[in-house]
């Protein structure tokens, strides 16, 4: 995601940084190349300017130039701005706090993604302890009914019954009727599409906004479509007048520019973002964590939510006792390796951690860290439960017996349980020093 981006800032942020001392021409010529990247990232012009003239307003003057570090104070103007041009408040959240079922409508040209976005909403809001009802309302595009009906069934989620020969409004006020007598707290509407916007779907839309009284009209953009998409969102909000973006497919989109510029232009918040084919690839926006990940300054609170989300309570526990009860072995080891899966590749993960990103890419392809993943958890696999207990068993013949039950090779066996070893005398030292200890290790 906005690896072009991060990128091209960050040799502009590099060049800053190798200035032995700062003059204002310096930042002047910064921002000028601040804005040739912006602009070449396909943000909307008009924001470009702006955004520029906020930052040297900011960034030209005394106070910055006598800092202890100007070329870093700089850098914080630029990641400040760019998180308040994609928005920092509270205004990311979905507001459902109505009668239910309270209706979400998400409208969208063709292909946008919004059949999908609307099954990983579902998902998203039951694992926020909601009941969500699925709507499909589209009765043109031939398969749009099924695809939803399938992506229900997929997640266990309920889909209306919905039939092509039945008027859109009529079948979004059957489903609300159908909801309040089942019990659904949510309506999920997946509206019609078209390939480019058009007033009748506009006024289709708009009967059903009249009827239904949505709390939430989710435009469904597509964010590798840059300023289209910021196109798209500028007549969606002027027809339906939208309550926020769901800004799809950031997962193949380096350059960021619909990200950047949508809040801007349309006055509307992005409130979600898709980030992958996967059901649960939907995320909510938060715009100053963004404005750190493009600056490549990772995004440690998302990562939190992530673990958070991975693992509950009472598997936290239970992995807790089972650490104090067994210590640290390849066993406990392994299962805090399936928390890690469960929270996502390792690659999108370390993305999230500060500096690792850029550390990735000088190690480049020489270890890609899923299939090392894959290859320990093979390893671990192919060993017996008291190897795995204490791998000091481990003589040569169990290695080879390993290696070739986990398609690896002796090498890769005897690296892992060095590695493992080192990482168990680590453990063991932390320990020792206590709570105490490791606070102080906290910044490592
Ligand atoms: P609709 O016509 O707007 O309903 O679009 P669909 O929901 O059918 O999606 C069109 C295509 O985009 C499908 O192949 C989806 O899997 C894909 N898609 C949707 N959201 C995302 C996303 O966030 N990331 C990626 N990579 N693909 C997505």
């Amino acid at each position: 995601m906005f690896d072009n981006l991060t990128d091209k800032l960050d040799s502009v942020f590099k060049k800053l940084r190798g200035q032995g001392r700062l003059t204002e021409d310096n930042i002047q010529q910064s921002l000028r190349e601040v804005r040739l990247v912006l602009l070449e990232a396909d943000v909307n012009f008009r924001v470009v300017k702006d955004f520029v003239a906020n930052v040297r307003e900011r960034a030209v003057g005394q106070e910055v130039l006598k800092s202890l570090n100007p070329a870093q104070q700089v850098i914080k103007i630029v990641r400040d701005e760019l998180g308040r041009l994609m928005g920092e408040g509270q205004d990311n959240h979905l507001d459902l706090a109505a009668r239910p079922p309270v209706p979400v409508m998400l409208c969208g040209l063709q292909g946008a993604g919004k059949t999908t976005s609307c099954a990983k909403l579902a998902l998203k809001l039951r694992r926020e302890k909601r009941n969500p009802l699925l709507v499909p309302a589209d009765i043109y595009r031939p398969a749009a009914i099924d695809q939803l009906k399938t992506l229900g069934k997929q997640l266990d989620i309920a889909v209306f019954d919905s039939r092509a020969d039945v008027d859109p409004v009529k079948l979004c006020t059957d489903a609300r009727q159908f909801a309040e007598l089942n019990g659904y707290d949510t309506l999920i509407l997946d509206t019609a599409g078209r390939l480019h916007v058009d007033q009748e779907l506009m006024a289709e839309l708009q009967r059903i906004k009249q009827a239904l009284q949505p709390r939430e009209i989710l435009l469904v953009a597509d964010a590798m479509t840059g300023q289209d998409a910021v196109n798209v969102a500028e007549s969606f909000d002027q027809q339906l007048d939208i309550t926020g973006v769901i800004l799809t497919k950031l997962d193949g989109d380096a350059r960021g520019g619909a990200a950047l510029s949508i809040r801007a232009v349309t006055g509307k918040p992005i409130k979600l973002v898709g980030l992958g084919e996967k059901l649960d690839a939907l995320e909510t926006f938060h715009g100053d964590r963004m404005a750190q990940r493009i600056l490549g300054m990772g995004d440690v609170l998302s990562l939190i939510e992530k673990a958070q989300a991975a693992v509950d309570k009472d598997e936290a526990q239970a992995m807790e006792q089972k650490l104090r009860k067994e210590g640290f072995t390849l066993e406990t080891f392994r299962d805090q390796l399936k928390t890690i899966k469960k929270m996502g590749s390792m690659e999108s993960l370390l993305k999230l951690i500060p500096g690792a990103g850029k550390a990735m890419k000088q190690v480049g392809d020489m270890q890609l860290p899923d299939r090392e993943l894959k290859k320990i958890e093979a390893i671990i696999n192919s060993m017996t439960a008291a190897e795995r207990r204490d791998q000091r068993i481990l003589n040569g013949s169990r290695r080879l017996r390993i290696a070739r039950g986990s398609g690896t090779t002796v090498q890769d066996v005897n690296l892992l349980v060095k590695r493992f070893t080192e990482a168990q005398k680590m453990m063991k030292k932390l320990q020792k020093l206590g709570p105490k200890g490791m606070k102080g290790m906290k910044g490592m």
